[in-house]
Formats: structure tokens, C-alpha cells, sequence
């Protein structure tokens, strides 16, 4: 059977697809031998590039003594160590966690928690979730609830949770009436109007993604947008969980993507840079002061999963989590966050349909457009991202382009998200292979 046949057929397959053999670092092998190199971490997972020796021995380490302690019966040192990493790396009072085995798990358990968090506190009528259109929290039914991404939820309908949804805020597609530099208070104010329009007393959390990833294309939070919801959260009692699944872990040069915004979220989710895809690994992070509430009153989360806190996995992110600290490989991301933004401008130059180039830390996206000036898209039909991507690929590299980005439907985006262990080298390989690619597409399609 081939491999397309194998597939759902999704909306965004992607056809026949070539078999992986083996990989080493940033490049990638199929078993015919074709080399690619992995300039987005597939899907921002492998931050430290893969068959790391030191993390696979970790990994064999922990299975030759036991796989997997079951929760209720054990802890083992894997998950305490991995905890201690973790609350470290946070700093703040962001001290507890449920593990689990990834982004969507992660995000349904942050939903979870910050419900059980209410209704410990006596407050069953703050049940309603606020989130963002141009916004991805994952496929299980509550996170798919909370995201905005048309085309993944619309044969769901109907059985999604009612969510409040508010415009993106994004610096370079301001919601009418906003500029780029007013566009966070803007949408901050939104977040407020929804809140009174609801009534606080119905509202459980506001959920976002603080530098939006697949859905969006690296648009990072304007300028003190952060901050301001922050503010109008505690004003209400609502909750603040920062999705940083792919955002996170470093990914835009500081452990908690939030950091920079220098706001702490109430409930947080941290999952593909946590153990890097070498085994499946998320956890939903919770403040102390969500904690004293519900282990106040219930003793503990009232969610988790038979593989919550898999002893394996949690080996595998502590071996993740020590190189990224011992090698500074987040301060590495941060230090050469303004190269790899100008490397991009350099080798795009000329390319009329680039409209934004934009991101943090080793996250950037290129996005297209049919105008420079009224930053008109190009249309859905034409599914250039996909075509990017087959033909990035067909050069030998793995980008991750993305479509939907402007109006759920229009938009076509190139994200990359290279190893933050990546070379010089590697990096203008990577640059080079994107933008060759871009102008290869856009001439074929007789846009260029
Ligand atoms: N949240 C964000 C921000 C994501 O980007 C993703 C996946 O891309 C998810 C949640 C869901 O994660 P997973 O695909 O591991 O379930």
C-alpha cells in the first residue's frame, strides 16, 4: 500500500511521501538516500537536532531499568529531576505540573485545571473560555474548541465548545482602526469588552498563544499586548494559560516564550521543544497560586493520563533539557535571533510577493503577498504554500509553510524553525534552500 493511501485524506495532504531511513543533527534521510535539511525542526519539535548520542543513551539507560512507573504506584528520579529542570527554567511560582504525552493533551489540560481551579474556588459559573481567531491549541475536542483555524475544525462543528473569539493581534494586520503600534491596546480592550459583555462571573480564562505558530505564522504579541491582558484578567478573575507548545521551551530565545513580555500566565502548556520529538512529552505548568487552590481543596489535578509522567519520556527531556542548558542553547537562540532575521531579508530581496518577514528567536516567518501595499493575499485556490513546500522539499529541504493565515482560509506563510544547536553553515543552507524555493514557486505560477 502506498503511503498516500495510508493517509486520511486531508484537506492538506501532502500525497505520496517519501520513507524516512535515518537522520544526524540538522539533516535528514530517506531511504533513497536523499538528503534534507531540517530548517523548521519539522514542526518546531527537534530543537537540538536529531540522534543526539548523549539523549538516545539516556533514553536506552532509563528502558534497560524501566520503561515506565506508573503513576499512582511511583515517582522516579526522571520526573522529579525533569520538575526540578522545569520550575528552574520558568522561575517565577510556575512550580506544578501535569505531564503528558503532548501539545493537544497539554492544552486540554491547562482547560481542565483552570475549570477545576474555579470550581474549587466555589465559582461552578465561570465556565466559558476566551480565545483568538488565527490561533492552533490542537485536535482533541476542548483544544480544538479554543482554536482558531477554520479549515482544521470545520467537519467538528457543532460538537465544540462555546468559545468567545476575538481578533488576532497581529502588528502587521491590524484590526480596523489600529496601527501597528496601537494594535495591542486595541486588542487588549477587546479581551475586556468580551468580558464585560459575558459577565466576568461566566468567564473561566483567556487562552493564547504568545508568539502564534502554525496558525498565524510567528506573529509575535505587540508591543505591551501582553501585559495589558494580564492586567485584565486579574482585574476579573479570569485566568491567563499561555499556550506555548510551540512557542516555547526556548524556541524564541528565552525558556518561556512569555518571558519577554515579562508576564507570568496563571496556567501554561509546554510540549514539542520539551523532549525535542525523541520520545512524546508535554506538561500543562500551573502557578502556586492555582495550586493552593486546587490541592487546597481537591488534593490534586483532576486530569491526567495513564502515560502522565511516562518515566522514559521524562529521561528523554531531561537529557533534552541538560544539553540545551549546559551548551546555553536558548542565549545561543537569542544571540542570533537579529542574524537570522537578516539573512532572510538579505536572500529575499527582491521578491515582491514577501510582505513580512517577522518572529522571535530562532521562529521566523516569511509571509506572501499579491500586494505589498494593501497586503492582499494570494488566493486559496492557488495553495502556494503547499506548493513551497513540495518544492522545498524537492530541493532538500524541510520548511514548515502554512496557509489559512489571513482570513482562515487566505494567507500563505514559510515558517522556519531551525536546531538551535544548528551551524553557520547549516543556517545559510537553510536561508538559501527557502528562498530559492519561494522564487521557484512564485515563477512557476507566473507571479514573479
Ligand atoms: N498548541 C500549539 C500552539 C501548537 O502549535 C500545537 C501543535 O502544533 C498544539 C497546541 C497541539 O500539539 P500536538 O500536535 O502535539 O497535539
Amino acid at each position: 500500500m502506498s503511503s498516500a493511501a495510508a493517509l486520511p485524506q486531508h484537506i492538506h495532504s501532502t500525497g505520496d511521501l517519501p520513507k524516512v531511513a535515518w537522520a544526524k543533527g540538522s539533516y535528514v534521510y530517506d531511504v533513497d538516500g536523499k538528503q534534507y535539511i531540517d530548517g523548521s525542526g519539522g514542526p518546531a519539535v527537534y530543537c537540538i537536532g536529531h540522534s543526539n548520542p548523549e539523549v538516545n543513551g539516556a533514553i536506552k539507560e532509563q528502558l534497560d531499568r524501566i520503561a515506565h512507573g506508573y503513576r499512582y504506584n511511583f515517582s522516579s528520579d526522571a520526573l522529579e529531576e525533569l520538575t526540578e529542570i522545569i520550575r528552574r527554567r520558568c522561575g517565577g511560582t510556575l512550580n506544578n505540573m501535569v505531564y503528558v504525552t503532548g501539545g493537544s493533551e497539554a492544552v486540554e489540560s491547562c482547560l481542565k485545571l483552570a475549570l477545576q481551579y474555579h470550581a474549587a474556588n466555589g465559582e461552578m459559573s465561570r465556565r466559558r473560555f476566551i480565545a483568538r481567531e488565527r490561533s492552533w491549541h490542537g485536535n482533541t475536542l476542548g483544544a480544538l474548541s479554543v482554536s482558531g483555524f477554520l479549515e482544521r475544525k470545520r467537519a467538528f462543528e457543532g460538537s465544540l465548545l462555546d468559545v468567545s473569539r476575538l481578533s488576532p493581534a497581529n502588528s502587521y494586520r491590524p484590526v480596523a482602526g489600529a496601527t501597528a503600534k496601537t494594535v495591542g491596546e486595541a486588542c487588549a480592550k477587546e479581551l475586556e469588552d468580551e468580558i464585560l459583555r459575558v459577565g466576568p462571573e461566566k468567564i473561566c480564562a483567556f487562552v493564547f498563544e504568545p508568539v502564534v505558530g502554525a496558525a498565524g505564522g510567528c506573529v509575535p504579541a505587540p508591543e505591551g499586548y501582553a501585559k495589558r491582558v494580564r492586567d485584565i484578567c486579574d482585574k476579573y478573575g479570569v485566568l491567563l494559560i499561555s499556550d506555548e507548545v510551540m512557542c516555547g521551551a526556548g524556541r524564541t530565545g528565552t525558556w518561556r516564550a512569555l518571558e519577554q513580555d515579562g508576564v507570568e500566565p496563571d496556567i501554561m502548556s509546554v510540549a514539542k521543544g520539551l523532549a525535542a520529538g525523541y520520545l512524546p512529552l508535554g506538561a500543562a505548568i500551573y502557578t502556586d497560586r492555582v495550586a493552593d487552590v486546587i490541592h487546597g481543596k481537591h488534593g490534586a489535578p483532576m486530569t491526567g493520563h495513564t502515560f502522565t509522567g511516562h518515566t522514559a519520556c521524562c529521561a528523554a527531556g531531561v537529557a533534552v533539557q541538560k544539553i540545551v542548558e549546559r551548551e546555553r542553547l536558548v542565549e545561543r537562540v537569542h544571540a542570533m535571533e537579529g542574524k537570522l532575521r537578516s539573512m532572510l531579508v538579505e536572500a529575499t530581496k527582491g521578491i515582491e510577493a514577501v510582505g513580512d518577514i517577522r518572529g522571535r528567536g530562532f521562529f521566523q516567518a516569511i509571509e506572501l503577498v499579491a500586494d505589498r501595499t494593501t497586503k492582499k493575499p494570494f488566493g486559496a485556490e492557488r495553495k502556494l504554500f503547499m506548493k513551497i513546500r513540495q518544492r522545498a522539499f524537492d530541493n532538500g529541504l524541510i520548511c514548515y509553510p502554512v496557509g489559512g493565515n489571513v482570513d482562515g482560509v487566505n494567507g500563505d506563510v514559510v515558517i522556519l524553525a531551525p536546531p538551535y544547536n544548528v551551524t553557520d553553515d547549516e543556517l545559510v543552507e537553510i536561508v538559501d534552500k527557502t528562498a530559492a524555493s519561494i522564487r521557484q514557486v512564485l515563477k512557476a505560477e507566473g507571479l514573479a
